[in-house]
């Protein structure tokens, strides 16, 4: 089955109670046994519920995995993954990660004994000089947010399998559309299916894919174990969503493209980040692994001035100042100030969060209409 037909059918059953086409909503914590054990592979929901079930199976099929795990948000996911770890064990991660990955390691998962290091990724040579006995897990997220910098997963795949080191890559920016990193050679894949995969800025979950059925069956236990499900309403609402993922991505990647060459363009822009470009510094790696080339963008206005850039994501009326990414209207957002906040200046400027910097997340509306508001807000 090619892609376009998994996100639609991928790891889908017809309803065997009445042969419903969509999934129903099994709004229910219990299921009724003839006698004790004999149920019909459901016994309590946090467990196993019907409808997260059809949703973990269309995460499997649509990342070319066999097991899919759906959690209550993208960070319960991630937290499942450090669960795989012990006192002692190393985590070799990026320096521009997703700001509540950084402080789940950094503020909860240290306090445990797991030791993380933070570095730059482009080199799979560097990565592979931070590896010792006690290395365990690389987590790596590409493109990287707010910068885009691409990673190379075959590159850091290598270094994984050489050590017998775990590679988990999250694939929120990406989509399976863009990218597969398990057919990359990565061991776990994660989204916050907050994002494009539910793609309607309705819902908060989370997913892992893997291939290794003995690490399926350790995350199943950590997920029953530690218990962040997610409910079976979003399970039904990001199963919605994943239907159309092919469709609104490949609009989001048209329309990124029109912004990211109106903006380089504008006199006022001093610097585009998008890994479409020629000369992006990773740009072959980005063309060789991606298909294209997404819908999120960071842009730097001439004279790096804060209150420039604040004034900006002010006007703009089309695409609106939030947090989050992913969905099918445009987003915009100053990372000096909100996500970025709790970092101090010289630090986040070394990673190329800059005061002027703002980050958008195109949605799929006219390309001109975005154009203009752009026009407009900039000036
Ligand atoms: C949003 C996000 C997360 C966290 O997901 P939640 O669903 O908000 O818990 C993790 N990684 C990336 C890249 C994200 O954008």
């Amino acid at each position: 089955m090619k892609f376009n037909t998994k996100t639609i059918h991928g790891g889908q059953e017809h309803d065997p109670a009445y042969g419903a086409v969509m999934p129903p909503i099994y709004q229910t914590s219990t299921y009724a046994q003839t006698t004790p054990g004999g149920h019909k592979g459901f016994e309590y929901s946090r467990t196993h519920n019907p409808t997260r079930k059809a949703l973990e199976n269309a995460f499997a099929s649509i990342e070319n995995g066999t097991y899919g795990l759906a959690f209550a948000s993208g960070l319960a996911a991630i937290d499942a993954v450090i669960k795989l770890l012990k006192p002692g064990d190393e985590v070799i991660s990026t320096n521009d990660l997703y700001g509540g990955t950084y402080r789940l390691f950094t503020k909860v998962f240290e306090d445990f004994g797991v030791k993380f290091h933070f570095i730059g990724m482009e080199n799979a040579d560097k990565v592979e000089s931070y590896v010792n006995e006690n290395t365990k897990l690389i987590w790596a997220e590409t493109p990287t947010n707010p910068m885009m910098n691409i990673i190379d997963i075959k590159a850091l795949a290598s270094v994984a399998k050489k050590h017998d080191i775990l590679l988990g890559v999250d694939n929120t920016f990406a989509t399976p559309y863009l990218q597969q990193p398990l057919d990359l050679g990565a061991d776990i894949v994660m989204h916050s299916a907050t994002k494009y995969l539910g793609g309607h800025s309705d819902v908060v979950m989370g997913a892992l894919v893997v291939k290794d059925e003995a690490l399926a069956d350790r995350l199943y236990f950590i997920q029953n174990a530690s218990g962040a499900v997610c409910g079976p309403q979003d399970s039904f609402l990001v199963l919605r969503g994943i239907k159309t993922l092919h469709v609104r991505m490949q609009r989001h990647c048209e329309n990124g493209k029109k912004v990211a060459e109106y903006l380089a363009n504008h006199p006022k822009i001093e610097k585009v980040y998008w890994p479409g470009f020629e000369s992006h510094p990773n740009h072959e790696v980005a063309k060789a692994q991606m298909k294209d080339f997404g819908g999120m963008i960071s842009f730097v206005t001439k004279g790096n001035d804060y209150d420039e850039a604040i004034r900006i994501v002010e006007n703009m009326k089309i695409f609106t100042l939030a947090e989050s990414l992913g969905g099918v209207e445009s987003l915009s957002g100053h990372p000096a100030s909100m996500t970025h906040a709790s970092i101090p200046k010289e630090e986040r400027e070394k990673t190329g969060v800059v005061d002027a910097l703002i980050r958008l997340s195109v949605g799929i509306e006219d390309a001109d209409d975005l154009i203009a508001d752009l026009e407009q807000a900039i000036g």
